[in-house]
This record gives C-alpha cells, sequence and structure tokens, in this order.
C-alpha cells in the first residue's frame, strides 16, 4: 500500500520486492531512476531508499537525466532522421580512439549518430593482423567496418595526457603487477616505446610521453597496413588512414602527415590536401 513519508513530501511505494519514492508535486515518475517502476535497475530495486539517495547514484541520475535530455531535444525533433538510421548505417569513417573518458572524438568532432563506427580501446592501438584462435574484437571491429560498411576513412585517434602511454612509457611494475591484460596489450606499440627511448632519452618525461604517445599512433597505422583488405583498398585508393593527436590543454588537435614524417596543426585545408594528395 502507498504512503507518505513523513517530513519529506514524497509518496513511498513498495511493489514488487522494491520501493519507489515518488516526488508529490512532479511528474508521476520514480525520483530515483526518472522512469516507471519496471526500469528501475536490479541494484536501485534491493537498494534501501537512504543508498539510493546517496552519493553512489549520483552519476546515474545524471547519465539518466542526460538521456531524457537527449530523448527531448534531439531525438524527438528529428524522428525521421532515426527512423533511417534505424534500417541502416552507413558511416564514412571508422575511429580507433582510447577509453579515456575525457576524450570522446563524437563529442570532439561535433558528430552525429551514425557519422563514426568507433573502436575505442586502452592507449588507441591497433594489434598487428594475427590469424589464430585468439579472439581479436578490434580486428573483428575493422573487419566490419571495411568489409561490410566501407569505410573511406580511418582514423587513429591519440590524444595527450594518455595513462595507458604513460604506463608504457615507464614501464610502471604497478601495472604489471596489479592488472592482468593492461601490460600485454600495450606491448602493442613496445617498438615505439624503444624508438622514443633512443631519439628523446635525454628529454623530460613529458617530452617523452608527447612523443610517445604520437609514436604509438604511427606504430597503429603501420599496424592497420597489415590486414590485407586494408592494405588492398589503401592501394587502390577506396581508403585512406589518418592519425590524430588531441591535446586537452591547447584544445587542439595535430595531424599525422606522412609524407613529412611529422603532425601538423588541423586545419580544413590540410585536412582537404590530405584526402587529394
Ligand atoms: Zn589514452
Amino acid at each position: 500500500m502507498p504512503r507518505w513519508r513523513q517530513g519529506q513530501r514524497r509518496l513511498v511505494i513498495a511493489a514488487a520486492n522494491a520501493t519507489h519514492t515518488f516526488r508529490i508535486a512532479a511528474s508521476p515518475a520514480c525520483s530515483v531512476c526518472r522512469f516507471s517502476p519496471s526500469c528501475i535497475p536490479p541494484d536501485a530495486v534491493r537498494a534501501k531508499p537512504s543508498k539510493i539517495k546517496g552519493r553512489t547514484t549520483v552519476p546515474l541520475r545524471k547519465l539518466a537525466a542526460g538521456f531524457l535530455d537527449f530523448q527531448r531535444d534531439t531525438f524527438a525533433p528529428k524522428r525521421q532522421f532515426f527512423d533511417q538510421l534505424a534500417q541502416k548505417q552507413e558511416p564514412k569513417v571508422a575511429m580507433i580512439a582510447c577509453s579515456d573518458s575525457r576524450v570522446d572524438p563524437a563529442i570532439l568532432t561535433n558528430s552525429e549518430s551514425g557519422d563514426i563506427f568507433m573502436v575505442r580501446n586502452v592507449a588507441n592501438l591497433v594489434p598487428p593482423c594475427a590469424r589464430d584462435e585468439e579472439k581479436h574484437g578490434i580486428s573483428a571491429a575493422l573487419e566490419f567496418a571495411v568489409i561490410a560498411l566501407e569505410v573511406q576513412h580511418i582514423i587513429v585517434f591519440g590524444h595527450a595526457n594518455c595513462g595507458g602511454i604513460k604506463a608504457l612509457l615507464t614501464n610502471d611494475p604497478t601495472t604489471a603487477e596489479e592488472h592482468e591484460f593492461i601490460h600485454n596489450w600495450l606491448d602493442i606499440a613496445g617498438e615505439a616505446r624503444r624508438r622514443t627511448l633512443i631519439a628523446a632519452r635525454n628529454q623530460p618525461l613529458e617530452v617523452q610521453l608527447h612523443k610517445l604517445e604520437r609514436e604509438a599512433i604511427k606504430t597503429s597505422l603501420s599496424n592497420l597496413l597489415t590486414f590485407p583488405w586494408i592494405e588492398q583498398r589503401v592501394r587502390d585508393g577506396r581508403l585512406r588512414l589518418h592519425g590524430w593527436h588531441f591535446d586537452l590543454h591547447s584544445g587542439s588537435i595535430d595531424v599525422y602527415v606522412a609524407s613529412e614524417d611529422r603532425f601538423l596543426p588541423l586545419t580544413i585545408d590540410l585536412i582537404a590536401e590530405l584526402q587529394d594528395g
């Protein structure tokens, strides 16, 4: 039975082993999840109201509120656009980006749903093509993007202050001891690390990191070419590979120019030049 919680101006309903707290004057949505009671996640269902309102739910409430904003401000006004997207995706660009929460390429490039086929992992690395019985998630994603979706561009999207690259450079023993998979994963850029330590051995750590972030992008670009269906398409002009490096401090992106073996600030003219060249 519904009951009023004294002093809180909230209606508390116990149903289906869950307790939902409804604001009296607000819309009839649960104040915990803002959806109908059936949408409450199992953890929230089991938690007591005092825990539900605690700090741990703040991030999820923010996500839920953000989604509702998207639903109202973006989805509803562009219903036809999303109806078309529901039928099929036709992205022209695939990206390999870092999982870092600060560096979301879709946000940074003002992209829309359907624009980018996104692959994210620690340190935005591409492993070399390996035909064995292991589960190759990155390779499978690339295969789908290139062969099924026929993307025209693949961008390896690196960034400054990359924790993965720093762990690789400093060979952080904590990383190796406390993590089962990261150390081996980062070894994809082991050769880039060796090149960096030789070229910048007397430089401060910040300089070495900056260089390794870019060398790792170049390694991933090289590894992309070890996949025959990528190499073939690059050779006949159906596919182009790009390396971008984003700096969170300056808010700028530098683009790898292979013909000069250096990174230059992103401009529309430079992108057009690389696309035509
Ligand atoms: Zn990173």
